[in-house]
């Protein structure tokens, strides 16, 4: 399976990092070697001293398919669950200032934190589902899907363009504003519409 990931997909979190408004969604992938192991806890790698926590709505793709049109997109995916893409923003910056690939600020082992997933018909209108992430039970993401800049039907149908999805790929639609830094025995949760969907202990 793979893990494609969307950057800069709410113009809050563009702004909190000054990053440019992109004309077309940024992509970048994660190996599934990326995916934190059910119930481990995150271990802080030795390469960084600026992880950043992002929670993302994730999707599940349900079978294969290449140009995916946008009106035929929901067809692919059942399941919508939620995320953390862990970034290294310190090695991000530095691939970002000298124009090299994100990869190893976003690609690395436990990177991708994959919670619970439900079926979508369960959760209502997908274009306006909230979600959030607690910090050490502190609100510090407050997102809806509302305010993305492409929707999850668009980049499906985006993404298909480039990469043949096939069943169990999971996309991770972007974050929020509210990024910030984790440290050693933080506790994060990630809910969707209030209710708990991942919860994972920083190392
Ligand atoms: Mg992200």
């Amino acid at each position: 399976m793979k893990i494609i990931c969307i950057g800069r997909n709410y113009a809050k979190h563009i702004e909190e990092l000054a990053n440019e408004k992109p004309e077309n969604p940024v992509v970048f992938l994660k190996p599934d070697s990326a995916i934190l192991a059910k119930k481990q806890p995150f271990f802080i790698p030795p390469f960084s001293n600026d992880i950043h926590y992002e929670v993302e709505i994730l999707v599940k793709i349900n079978k294969v398919g290449k140009y995916i049109d946008e009106k035929f997109a929901h067809k692919y995916y059942d399941e919508i669950g939620l995320g953390i893409d862990f970034t290294a923003r310190d090695i991000q910056n530095q691939c970002k200032s000298k124009g090299l690939p994100w990869e190893k600020a976003k690609g690395f082992d436990g990177s991708a934190v994959i919670g619970k997933f439900q079926n979508k018909n369960e959760l209502g209108d997908l274009n306006n589902l909230k979600f959030s992430l607690e910090l050490n039970d502190e609100l510090v993401q407050d997102g809806n899907t509302n305010a993305m800049l492409w929707k999850i039907d668009e980049l499906i149908a985006y993404v298909s363009q480039f990469f043949t999805l096939k069943k169990g790929d999971i996309i991770f639609t972007g974050t929020p504003a509210g990024v910030g830094k984790v440290k050693e025995n933080d506790l994060l949760i990630g809910k969707i519409k209030g209710q708990e969907a991942l919860k994972v202990k920083i190392k």
